[in-house]
Parts: C-alpha cells; sequence; structure tokens
C-alpha cells in the first residue's frame, strides 16, 4: 500500500507516540485537579504543548483553547463570535471552505445572520476586491481558509487581514491544512481567530485548538459547551492529557524540521507531477500551480473517471474529489466553485504527500497511474 492521502490524515509520528504513551498509563491525572501531584504534573505537561502550539502561529500561550479537532474549533469560532455579537450580523466566507466552515455559517444564516459567500477564480484564488467590496461596518467576522484541503491552494492571509482591520471585522481562519507547514504569524497577518488539528502534522486523532486573540482587540466569544469552565471558560470538559501532549510533542517536531522536511516533499510533489505530464496527454492541474502547499497535487485527467481508477488501483491509497465529501457523494463543491464542468471534476483526483512518503513510493504511484490511466483510454467505455 502506498499512502498519499495526506490531507485526510497523517499516521502518528513514532516519536509522538511515545511523548503520549505515559500520559495513557501512570500519568494519568486530571489537569483541573489543583491540589496533588497527579494534577499538576498533567498541567504542567499541557502548558508545555501550550505554549508549543503557541509558538507555531507567534501567538501567547494563554490565546490556545484546546478542542477535539478542527471541525470543533470552527463551530466555536463562528458560533461563539456569532453568540457574543451585538449589532454587526454579517458574516463572510468563501465557497471553496471545509464543511466545518460553511455548514456552521448557514446554520448561522437560518437564524438571523446575514451570510455572504464569495467565489473564486478557476485557479482557486480569492478575488481581493471582491472581498474588499463585500465587508461593511455591519460584517463581524470573515472567514477564510489559510490553505484549501482539496487543492492546497494557499489564500493571502496578510491582505485579508488587513481588509477585516480596516473595518473592524474579525478574521477567522481555518488553517488545518496548513499549520506546522507553512509560517503564519497571527500578529502580522491581523489574525482573531485560527483552527488547527493534530492529526494533519503526524499527531493523534481527536485534538485541535482555536486561538482566540486576547488584545488587539479582545475577541468576544462564547462557549459551546457549558460545564466545569475549563480553558478559561471557553471549552468546558476534562482536558485530552495524552491528545495535547501529543499535539505539543507534533508541533514542536514540524517546528524543528518543517524547513527541510517542505523542500523534501516539494521535491517529490513537483516529481510526481512531472512524471505524470511526461507520460500522459490530458493532464490538468486543480489550483494554481505557484501559491499552494508543498504536499498537495490536485490533477484532472481527460477522459477518466477517478472512482474508477482508484477501484482499479487498491494499492494507492488517493482522493478523487467526490470521496472527499464521501458521506455525500457528490461531486467536489470546490472543483465546483472553481469553475469546473462535472466532467473534469469526475476525472480529477487528490495526491497528498507527508512526512513518511519515500521517493520509490512516488516512482511506483507514477508507474501505476500512467499505466492505469493508458488502459482506461484505450478502452471504450461500455
Ligand atoms: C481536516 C480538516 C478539517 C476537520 O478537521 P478535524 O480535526 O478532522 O475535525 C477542517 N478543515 C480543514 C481545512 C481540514 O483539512
Amino acid at each position: 500500500m502506498i499512502y498519499l492521502d495526506s490531507n485526510a490524515t497523517t499516521p502518528l509520528d513514532p516519536r509522538v507516540l511515545a511523548a503520549m504513551l505515559p500520559w495513557f498509563s501512570e500519568k494519568f491525572g486530571n489537569a483541573a485537579s489543583r491540589p496533588h501531584r497527579f494534577g499538576a504534573e498533567a498541567r504542567d505537561a499541557v502548558d508545555a504543548a501550550r505554549a508549543e502550539a503557541a509558538r507555531v502561529i507567534g501567538a501567547d500561550p494563554e490565546e490556545i483553547v484546546w478542542t477535539s479537532g478542527a471541525t470543533e474549533s470552527d463551530n466555536l469560532a463562528l458560533k461563539g463570535v456569532a453568540a457574543a455579537a451585538e449589532g454587526r450580523k454579517h458574516l463572510v466566507t468563501v465557497a471553496t471552505e471545509h464543511r466545518a466552515v460553511l455548514d456552521p455559517c448557514e446554520r448561522l444564516e437560518g437564524s438571523g445572520f446575514q451570510l455572504s459567500v464569495l467565489g473564486v477564480a478557476r485557479d482557486g484564488s480569492l478575488r481581493l476586491d471582491q472581498l474588499e467590496r463585500v465587508i461593511t461596518d455591519r460584517t463581524l467576522l470573515v472567514s477564510v481558509m489559510h490553505a484549501n484541503n482539496e487543492t492546497g491552494v494557499l489564500h493571502p492571509l496578510e491582505d485579508i487581514g488587513k481588509l477585516c482591520r480596516a473595518k473592524g471585522a474579525y478574521f477567522h481562519t481555518d488553517a488545518t491544512q496548513s499549520y506546522g507547514k507553512e509560517p503564519i504569524d497571527v500578529t502580522s497577518a491581523g489574525i482573531d481567530l485560527l483552527s488547527a488539528s493534530a492529526h494533519k502534522f503526524c499527531g493523534p486523532k481527536g485534538v485541535g485548538l482555536l486561538y482566540i486573540r486576547k488584545r488587539g482587540p479582545r475577541v468576544r466569544c462564547e462557549q459551546l459547551l457549558h460545564g466545569g469552565g475549563q480553558e478559561r471558560g471557553y471549552r468546558s470538559g476534562t482536558l485530552n492529557v495524552p491528545g495535547i501532549v501529543g499535539f505539543g510533542a507534533a508541533a514542536a517536531i514540524c517546528m524543528k524540521e518543517r524547513g527541510e522536511e517542505q523542500r523534501r516533499i516539494r521535491d517529490l510533489r513537483d516529481r510526481l507531477e512531472r512524471a505524470l505530464r511526461s507520460g500522459l496527454d490530458g493532464v490538468e492541474t486543480n489550483g494554481t500551480p505557484e501559491r499552494r502547499l508543498a504536499g498537495t497535487t490536485n490533477l484532472a485527467f481527460e477522459g477518466i473517471d477517478a472512482d474508477e481508477l482508484m477501484a482499479q488501483l487498491p494499492e494507492l491509497a488517493l482522493s478523487s474529489s467526490a470521496a472527499c465529501t464521501s458521506a455525500r457523494m457528490q461531486p467536489s463543491y470546490v472543483l465546483g466553485a472553481m469553475g469546473h464542468s462535472d466532467e473534469r471534476i469526475r476525472g480529477s483526483l487528490r495526491m497528498s504527500i507527508g512526512r513518511f512518503t519515500t521517493e520509490e513510493e512516488i516512482s511506483t504511484a507514477a508507474l501505476a497511474l500512467t499505466g492505469e490511466i493508458r488502459r482506461q483510454r484505450n478502452t471504450p467505455r461500455s
């Protein structure tokens, strides 16, 4: 099996697992239990992870709220800010956002908020002049992801942050795909809220964070979970200590190694694209080839059905654009928003490369894909 689906999830780095293990067994304390050593050591471990997690985005550790993953972080950012709103009743987002952003936005629209969903250009990029026009002094929050999960296309955080600041709107970014991979500085980019999830950068599943700006401005955000008042009241519930330790360990590895790692991953991605393009005609890139994540490629193969292709290549773990929202099985709305035809979307495959992908795997995958695509093109469809 060759795993080329790192944007869906990544394997746990063995070093992260090693850091987590004691927190499943002898170190079982509740980080909120103050008086004894069990609680104190858990709290210290959570605080150390919080400091590591904050460092990745240039935040203060006190601005980090632990969650169960990016879906919860996105929900907390959008619904929490909406619940605390006084006066402003307008939300802005983009058609290519993850469902964890679009669905809460649509729910809020149903409960009295005005929602603007911006389109994108054919290369997946956001039209900043459109964004500027749609933000008004009634806009509460603008939510634009950093990197798109299907195409890897990166949006310019600093430019978006400036437009939000100028109108006094909060800026939330779903940075789940870029956190730990691309440089992010919440202050220079004017970010007020940011979502991330450990399992996208070789950490464990079920743990994420929401960065909530504390000053300049202080973000007003209501909790979704009421209870013990953990996480400064933003998120009640006993902390997932092993998961949080894993998040911190995974973040620390990214900070230490990402320069070299991202270069290596980009090189593998470029090799894969070169091999497929030189072996095949009718290959188009979905999304701008310039400003995108190092490990992501989304290619359209003319005359091919990506699901059929994947069925014939069970040894490759890939993602067709329909599988991305597999609970729904419909052609990718992300590629649709970029103006691509259903035919092109059906022939599109996302391949995402990660820490453990090898050069040999890339050559093997390219060879298998080229062979199978040639075969399917030579076989008339029944
Ligand atoms: C994976 C992903 C999510 C969901 O993250 P979970 O931690 O699995 O809930 C949200 N947004 C983006 C952009 C993602 O890639």
